[in-house]
């Protein structure tokens, strides 16, 4: 746990957030600011500062994540239809917070991949 990391402090229960879907390595759960009808947040609960260090330091993690990732997809719908499934990384993938995450986004037709 890294005490100044915000979805650690999650993991911890002392930030309040709307969980879908909890495994022993994994929590799911709803962004605070939905950027889609369905869009949820799966982390490793172990912290790690990005989707490459997770992978690199435990893949079987790593593995864990994309796992509950389509878990939560199956269980939000959005498998029939399809969704998008998105690690930002770093400052020119726009990350804002250094804890490993997935997002889910989903329910209605996402666009192209990139605004431009
Ligand atoms: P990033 O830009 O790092 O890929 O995504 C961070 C995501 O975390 C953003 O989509 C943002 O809305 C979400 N977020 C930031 N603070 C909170 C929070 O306190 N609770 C939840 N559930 N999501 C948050
Ligand atoms: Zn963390």
């Amino acid at each position: 746990m890294e005490n100044d990391c915000l979805f650690c402090r999650i993991v911890a229960g002392e930030i309040p957030a709307t969980v879908v879907r909890e495994t022993e390595t994994t929590l799911a759960f709803r962004d605070i600011a939905p950027k889609a009808p369905v869009h949820v947040l799966v982390i490793p609960k172990e912290h790690y500062a990005d989707v490459v260090t997770l992978t690199e330091a435990d893949p079987g993690l790593a593995g864990d994540v994309l796992g509950t990732a389509a878990v939560v997809a199956e269980t939000e719908g959005l498998v029939a239809d399809g969704f998008r499934l998105i690690f930002n990384t770093g400052p020119y993938g726009g990350q804002e917070v250094f804890h490993a995450h997935a997002h889910v986004l989903g329910g209605e037709p996402l666009g192209p991949m990139l605004a431009r």
